[in-house]
């Protein structure tokens, strides 16, 4: 980082050159920074224009299913299926929309207290509903006197993405630990499952967009290989960082890092709120 570069589209690096001297080699980046404008609305824009298409085609799938005639009874198998399908194409769209939008520089949206223990909760319940009859045990381990200065929704959507994964990851059965509390590095939110686990050589990628340790399995059990790069999005605008650490059989822990300076006592916040 060099105070020359701070707004420009410059990269700038400093060399050690002799005793006291320094090189400095400035380079023109604003060719990529426009690239990667493009590239960002191209993805917005192509994911803005299908959703209305897809919502439509979803919309006659209901009715097709709905209606109950012989037609639909014959059909009721590829029918789901398709119901399926556009219904994974959306979520897909959905998280392409997020991530252009996080990745959208002009979009600063205030900072709100959040009640982080409270979202916790209702995110493990419609994880255990993701689990489905043979089920996990989601337990939330929270400190429910601490909440958070931060994007309500971003942060739901990075811990609800973190939870799923940790449902669709671990066999049925088994335990995942949802935790939220504070200590001297900062405030911490981590998801610890038993489950699968990730080989070493696949961590430092899988936060890029549709990076997938297992590419077809992956894509049967619903993700849409968006979620970790959601995730990191979110985390880099809060100041904050994704860690993960994992073992394969063993399982693995995804954790959200804040700064300090996030951290908001609950009776704080009511208090000033009137409640
Ligand atoms: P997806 O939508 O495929 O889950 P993500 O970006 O959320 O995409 O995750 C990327 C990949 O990381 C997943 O496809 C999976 O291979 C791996 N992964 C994520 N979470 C876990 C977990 N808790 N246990 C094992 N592997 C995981």
């Amino acid at each position: 980082p060099s105070p020359i570069a701070d707004g420009l589209p410059l990269s700038v690096r400093v060399i050690p050159y002799g005793e006291a001297n320094r090189l400095l080699i400035a380079s023109d980046v604003s060719r990529v920074h426009r690239l990667e404008q493009v590239r960002r609305d191209f993805v917005a824009n192509v994911s803005h224009e299908l959703r209305t298409p897809l919502t439509v085609i979803g919309g006659y799938l209901e009715t097709l299913l709905d209606s109950g005639d012989l037609c639909a009874q014959k059909w009721e198998q590829p029918l789901r299926r398709m119901q399926q399908q556009s219904g994974r194409m959306q979520h897909i769209i959905e998280d392409l929309l997020m991530l252009a939008k996080l990745e959208g520089q002009g979009e600063r949206v205030a900072m709100r207290p959040v009640a982080v223990p409270g979202m916790l909760a209702a995110i493990a319940e419609d994880g255990i509903a993701l689990s489905g009859e043979q089920g996990h045990e989601i337990r939330v381990e929270a400190d429910g006197d601490l909440w958070l200065l931060g994007h309500e929704q971003e942060l739901r959507s990075a811990f609800s993405n973190l939870v799923f994964n940790a449902v669709r990851h671990t066999p049925a059965g088994r335990r995942i630990v949802i935790r939220w509390y504070q200590d001297g590095r900062g405030l911490h939110m981590e998801v610890e499952d038993n489950g699968e686990g990730i080989a070493p050589h696949h961590l430092p990628r899988l936060t890029e967009r549709f990076y997938r340790v297992d590419r077809g399995r992956n894509r049967e059990s619903g993700g849409t290989g968006l979620g970790l790069a959601i995730v990191k999005h979110v985390m880099s605008r809060h100041g904050g960082q994704l860690r993960i650490t994992s073992q394969v059989g063993v399982g693995s822990t995804f954790a959200c890092d804040f700064p300090a300076e996030l951290a908001l006592a609950r009776k704080v916040v009511s208090r000033g709120s009137g409640g």
